[in-house]
């Protein structure tokens, strides 16, 4: 692997993070420029100021779905009078099988995610954040919530905060362990205790979100991007990516049958093929690459001759398939790909909600097949059954974005290892 030397000017979410680690707690956080990014934005910009900054920033979601995070900001309506309500949130639900980049951010730089959100809500005038957190993550609550009361007892968390008129507190809400509560409108019914199906649109919850009020839903590793970017400059964060059209950093990352899996920060236009061999130092002895995901379980398998093309949003999407959350899962040439497909299936049949039909009745009955596949006992009708049901379960005919995500997989394998499926399907005439 890459001798990683993690510096400020190229590593802005984890040039602070310990040999040992431990988390970074307030002291040193705050020795190493911690802070100084709110201060900043306290100090010398209005709200305004800053969602035009982080407009001109372009810093994208880095939860998925890639939006453009000033824009959002700046969908949040304006406060008429002090009493309005308006809600920060942060997504730390992060379920997606294969990815683990925000838990490093939460459990090891928990300051550097609160100092985010401070500047966020300053700038969309939120005086209330909820941190949405993943309930398996036991150490990253652990982080949280102690950083959270190192910030209050240095007065940044609370009432006039360094005796100016903002008033901002952070609650960590943990959730109970449902991958839809990932989705924006699904997360705000959580939270509000009703069952987390998603929520109908328009309304956003940029105009009625938590409890009816305006609402900004951000990623951890979005809002961790934001004090480098006040404390360093757009122009900095501008020039940080290597030949991409997208901006900054991302982590990103290897698992699956590779020597080291594991997730680092690198910059938007690295090549997947670098990651997998200078980072994961390459597939396992006696494994050669078959496919990879590139962003999560919910992506379009790519195959080896796609590794040279640039890891952003634009080219993954330009080959088939979506950045999602960069973390890239990488499948081995002894494993079949159709028991990876039937995991994967059972796993989002399991987490969906239930709310529409082709996702909650398509999804289970693309596992019953795919069961049978596996055993070598589908039927030859079955494949054309499966890749109906990837139309069936495809953009626009389904509530919310589970469904399309959950056929990714299946449709790319069915693409690109026909042969596979076919090799399940039982030698007989059928009557
Ligand atoms: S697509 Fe699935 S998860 Fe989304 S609303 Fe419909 S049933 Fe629920």
């Amino acid at each position: 692997m890459n001798n990683i030397i993690r510096n400020i000017e190229t590593h802005p979410l984890t040039w602070r993070l310990r040999k040992d680690k431990k988390p970074v707690w307030f002291d040193e956080y705050t020795k190493k420029e911690g802070y100084s990014g709110f201060k900043k934005a306290l100090k010398n910009f209005s709200s305004e100021e800053i969602i035009k900054l982080i407009i001109k920033s372009k810093l994208r979601g880095r939860g998925g779905a890639g939006f453009y995070t000033g824009l959002k900001w700046s969908l949040i309506p304006k406060k008429k009078k002090n009493t309005d309500i308006i809600y920060l949130l942060c997504n730390a639900d992060e379920m997606e099988p294969g990815t683990y980049k925000d838990r490093l951010l939460m459990e090891q730089m928990p300051h550097q995610l609160i100092e985010g959100m401070m500047i966020s809500a300053f700038a969309i005038q939120a005086n209330i954040g909820y941190i949405f957190l993943r309930g398996e993550y036991i150490k990253a609550e652990q982080s949280l919530r102690r950083a959270i009361i190192e910030a209050k007892e240095q007065k940044l968390l609370g009432q006039n905060i360094l005796n100016t008129t903002f008033d901002f507190e952070i609650f960590i809400h943990t959730g109970a362990g449902r991958y839809i509560c990932g989705e924006e409108t699904a997360l705000i019914n959580s939270l509000e205790g009703r069952r987390p199906n998603p929520r109908s649109k328009p309304p956003f919850p940029a105009e009625v979100g938590l409890w009816g009020k305006p609402t900004c839903v951000n990623n951890v590793e979005t809002l961790s991007n934001i004090p480098a970017i006040l404390n360093n400059g757009v122009q900095w964060y501008l020039n940080l990516s290597k030949k991409s059209n997208d901006t900054g950093t991302k982590m990103m990352g290897f698992c699956g049958k590779v020597n080291q899996p594991g997730v680092w920060e690198l910059p938007f236009g690295i090549t997947a093929r670098e990651i997998l061999e200078n980072y994961a130092n390459g597939m396992c002895k006696n494994h050669s690459l078959k496919a990879w995901q590139p962003g999560g379980a919910g992506t379009d398998f790519l195959l080896e001759k796609h590794l040279d093309i640039k890891m952003d949003f634009y080219s993954i999407a330009s080959a088939g398939s979506r950045l999602g959350t960069g973390i890239s899962i990488a499948i081995d040439n002894k494993t079949s790909i159709v028991s990876v497909v039937r995991n994967l299936e059972e796993f989002f049949a399991r987490e969906s909600c239930g709310l529409c039909t082709p996702c909650r009745d398509g999804l289970p009955w693309i596992v019953q097949i795919l069961c049978s596949i596996e055993k070598s006992k589908g039927l030859s009708k079955d494949i054309k059954i499966l890749k109906n049901l990837c139309y069936q379960l495809g953009p626009g005919k389904s509530f919310c974005a589970h469904a399309p995500g959950a056929i990714e997989p299946l449709q790319s394998a069915l693409k690109f290892f026909p042969e596979e499926f076919e090799k399940g399907i039982i030698k007989f005439i059928e009557k």
